[in-house]
C-alpha cells in the first residue's frame, strides 16, 4: 500500500472528545488502528490515541470502493488519520462513532508484530522490554507512566512550595560518593572520569548558596546485582537543606510521601484500575524503628543479623512484615553509612542516618551530614579514600558550609510502590541492567 501524506490535515478532536453531542459534525481524528472487523454490511475498526478510543464505522452501501479497500489493507497499530461525520450509535462504545469520508494511512505497521499491545497474548517481561515501543502502548504501561508522571509532578510542586530551588549538577564526575556502590568509569579526554552515583557532594555544597535545593536526575550504579529492585541507571529525587538535621528532613520526606500517595490516589483513580492496585496512603508520623530494635525484632522472628551488618533482603522483607506500611529505620551503625554521614553526638558508633522503608522495600536514604572539614577528612581516611581527591569539595567546607541534612528518594522504587509493580523494570521506560543496554 502506498502511504498517504499528512499534508495540511490536522486533528480536530482527540478520540474521546468525539461525543454524540457532535452528531452531524465533521471531525478529523488521528491514532492507531485496532482490529478491523467485517460484519457483512459494515466494516469497522477502533482508533486509539492518548485519550482513549473511538469506533470508525463504514457502511458498505454508503462508502466508496476505494475507501473500503483502504480499510481492508489496514494492519493493527498502523497510524491513520480519519476525516468523517460524527454519528450517534447505540451499538458503538460510548454511543458514538465516526462515519469516514477519507482515511489517510500515514504509516502501515508490519505484521506480525513482535507483541500484542492489546495484551490478549501474554508476553514475558524480556520480550516486552525488547519491543518496548509497542509494550508502552498497553493500557497497563500507559497507566504506570501516568502515575509516575503524577508522582514526580506532585513531588516537585511540594518541594517548590516549601522554598526549594531545583538544580542540575554534573553527571560526569571525578570521585565516588557512595563507597559501597561501584562506579562506571568513562574516558574523559586524557583522564579517567566516572558517571555520578549521586548528586550528594554538589547538593551539600549548594546548601551554603541556596539554602534548600533539590534535584531530579539519574544516578549510575555499577553493581552487578540482578534483582527486581535495582537498575544500573535509576532516577533519584535528591534534596538537601541548610541548618537542618535528620529529623527535619524526615518530616519533609513524610509530608512529601503522603502528598504523593494522596494525589496519585485521587488524580489517578482511572490508572489504578487497570493495574488492580489499591493504594493505601501511609499515616503520619511514620514509625521510627532504630537499627537496634530492628535487629531485636528480627531475632525474635528467627532472622539473625549480627550487629553492624546491613539488613540483607530477606531480613528487610521480614521487617516489612513485622512493621508494615511506611517506616523509618534510624540510628544506623556508622560503619554501614557513607563518609559524609554525621556520627551521633552521644554515641559516635551510631549515625544520624535513616532509611525510609515501605513494606520491606528501601525507598530513600538520608541523614544529618558532616559540615566540619576536620571530621570529614577523618572519615574519608577511615573509609580508605584519599582526602586530596576531594580537595575542591573540602574548599566549600572552609568557606563556612552550614550544618545540613538531606535524602535521596528513588523515583523508580516509589513508582513501584504506587503502581504495585513487583519489578522495577516495569516502571522504567528503557531500563538499564546487567544484560540490557537496548532499546
Ligand atoms: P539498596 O540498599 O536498596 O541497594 P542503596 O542504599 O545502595 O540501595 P542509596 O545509595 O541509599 O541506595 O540511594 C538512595 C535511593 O536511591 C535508594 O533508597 C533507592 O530508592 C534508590 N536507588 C539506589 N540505588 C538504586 C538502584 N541500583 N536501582 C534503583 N534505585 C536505586
Ligand atoms: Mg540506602
Amino acid at each position: 500500500m502506498k502511504l498517504d501524506e499528512l499534508g495540511n490535515l490536522r486533528r480536530t478532536h482527540l478520540s474521546t472528545e468525539v461525543a454524540s453531542k457532535l452528531a452531524g459534525k465533521e471531525v478529523v481524528v488521528m491514532g492507531r488502528v485496532g482490529d478491523v472487523r467485517d460484519l457483512g454490511g459494515i466494516k469497522f475498526f477502533i482508533l486509539s490515541d492518548i485519550s482513549g478510543s473511538i469506533q470508525v464505522t463504514a457502511p458498505k452501501a454508503k462508502v466508496g470502493k476505494k475507501l473500503l479497500a483502504k480499510i481492508d489493507g489496514l494492519t493493527q497499530e498502523s497510524a491513520v488519520a480519519v476525516r468523517g461525520k460524527v454519528v450517534a450509535a447505540k451499538q458503538a462504545p460510548r454511543g458514538v462513532e465516526v462515519f469516514p469520508s477519507e482515511i489517510r494511512v500515514l504509516n502501515l505497521a508490519s505484521v506480525p508484530l513482535p507483541l500484542d499491545p492489546r495484551g490478549r497474548v501474554k508476553a514475558n517481561l524480556d520480550t516486552r522490554l525488547d519491543a518496548r515501543a509497542l509494550d508502552l502502548r498497553r493500557s497497563e504501561s500507559l497507566a504506570i507512566f501516568k502515575i509516575r508522571h503524577q508522582a514526580l509532578q506532585t513531588a516537585r510542586n511540594y518541594l517548590v512550595s516549601k522554598g526549594f530551588i531545583e538544580v542540575n549538577t554534573p553527571k560526569i564526575v571525578a570521585t565516588a560518593t557512595e563507597s559501597g556502590a561501584a562506579l562506571f568509569p568513562i574516558s574523559y579526554f586524557e583522564r579517567e572520569a566516572f558517571l555520578s552515583q549521586s548528586p550528594q557532594l554538589y547538593k551539600e555544597v549548594l546548601t551554603g548558596c541556596f539554602g534548600r535545593v533539590f534535584e531530579v536526575g539519574p544516578i549510575f550504579r555499577a553493581e552487578e546485582h540482578d534483582t527486581p529492585r535495582h537498575l544500573n541507571e535509576a532516577i533519584s529525587i535528591d534534596i538537601e537543606v541548610a541548618y537542618a538535621a535528620a529529623e527535619d528532613v524526615m518530616k519533609i520526606l513524610e509530608d512529601l510521601i503522603v502528598e504523593v500517595f494522596s494525589d496519585v490516589k485521587r488524580k489517578c483513580a482511572e490508572e489504578l484500575k487497570p493495574l488492580n492496585h489499591k493504594l493505601e496512603v501511609p499515616k503520619k508520623p511514620f514509625r521510627r524503628v532504630t537499627y537496634d530494635e530492628a535487629i531485636k525484632k528480627l531475632e525474635r522472628a528467627g532472622v539473625k543479623v549480627p550487629w553492624g551488618e546491613d539488613l540483607p533482603t530477606p531480613a528487610e522483607k521480614k521487617l516489612g512484615e513485622l512493621v508494615d506500611g511506611a517506616y523509618f529505620v534510624v540510628d544506623w551503625p556508622m560503619i554501614l553509612k557513607p563518609f559524609y554521614t554525621m556520627p551521633k553526638k552521644d554515641n559516635p558508633k551510631l549515625s544520624g542516618a535513616f532509611d525510609l522503608m515501605h513494606k520491606g522495600l528501601e525507598l530513600a536514604s538520608g541523614g544529618t551530614r558532616i559540615h566540619q572539614e576536620e571530621l570529614l577528612v577523618k572519615q574519608l581516611k577511615q573509609k580508605g579514600l584519599n582526602p586530596q581527591s576531594f580537595e575542591s569539595h573540602l574548599q566549600s567546607f572552609r568557606a563556612g558550609l552550614p550544618p545540613h541534612a538531606g535524602f535521596g528518594l528513588g523515583l523508580d522504587r516509589l513508582t513501584m510502590v504506587l503502581t504495585g509493580a513487583d519489578n522495577i523494570r516495569e516502571v522504567v521506560l528503557f531500563p538499564r541492567d546487567r544484560r540490557r543496554l537496548a532499546p
